[in-house]
């Protein structure tokens, strides 16, 4: 037991929203207004990926219009657990109070960086506009592909992550195969008495 419990406190379960103290963005949000004396009540909420059952729950009790979303978030059971108290279009339906969570149409802010800065999140450095200072479109032969935002996609974290839960779990298996081995006997218990 006392090796599960290092394991456990090794690994990230303690990370899984419903066991941790962490709160996340959107929860923040309606907790940073409540403490500030914010009303909430009937505004829009604006977050980068669409949320999870449990910030759901947050934004349905908080008195929240709308919810806009960059990111679709595919693992959210928010559409599952929740349907009865949001909806995911924006169009007006007589006798419908559900909240409309919906995706934002426009440049998400995550994009901002790559469509007009000069330099790439990762710190590569953008030629936009050629000696002449014209825009250099469209790109010259040779020039680098735009690379992925860092850090890395939920998606790929997730995968990394998953990676190390199997770790733990092997380890834990590990563990378990150990503690069910009866205690070792020694050979001098066993050894049949040599009769003479
Ligand atoms: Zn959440």
């Amino acid at each position: 037991m006392h090796k599960t419990r290092e394991a456990v406190a090794d690994s990230d379960l303690k990370q899984i929203t419903e066991y941790g103290r962490a709160v996340h963005g959107e929860m923040d949000a309606i907790l940073t207004c409540a403490r500030l004396g914010i009303s909430i009540n009937g505004k829009y909420l604006f977050v980068t990926t669409f949320p999870c059952h449990n910030c759901t729950r947050h934004i349905i009790a908080s008195g929240i219009r709308k919810v806009y979303y960059i990111e679709p978030y595919p693992k959210s059971k928010a559409p599952y657990l929740h349907s009865d108290a949001i909806r995911f279009d924006d169009n007006y339906h007589e006798n419908d109070n559900r909240i409309p969570f919906v995706q934002f149409v426009g440049v998400g802010p995550r994009r901002y960086l790559d469509l007009f800065s000069l330099q790439l999140s990762n710190g590569r450095e953008i030629e936009r506009k050629d000696v002449q200072n014209r825009p250099s479109i469209p790109p010259k032969p040779g020039r680098l592909p735009r690379s992925q935002m860092i850090p890395l996609s939920y998606l790929e974290r997730e995968e990394r992550l998953q990676g190390d839960f199997k770790e733990i779990l092997r380890k834990l298996q590990g563990i378990q195969t150990e503690d069910e081995r009866p205690e070792q006997v020694s050979d001098n218990d066993t050894k049949p008495q040599e009769s003479q």
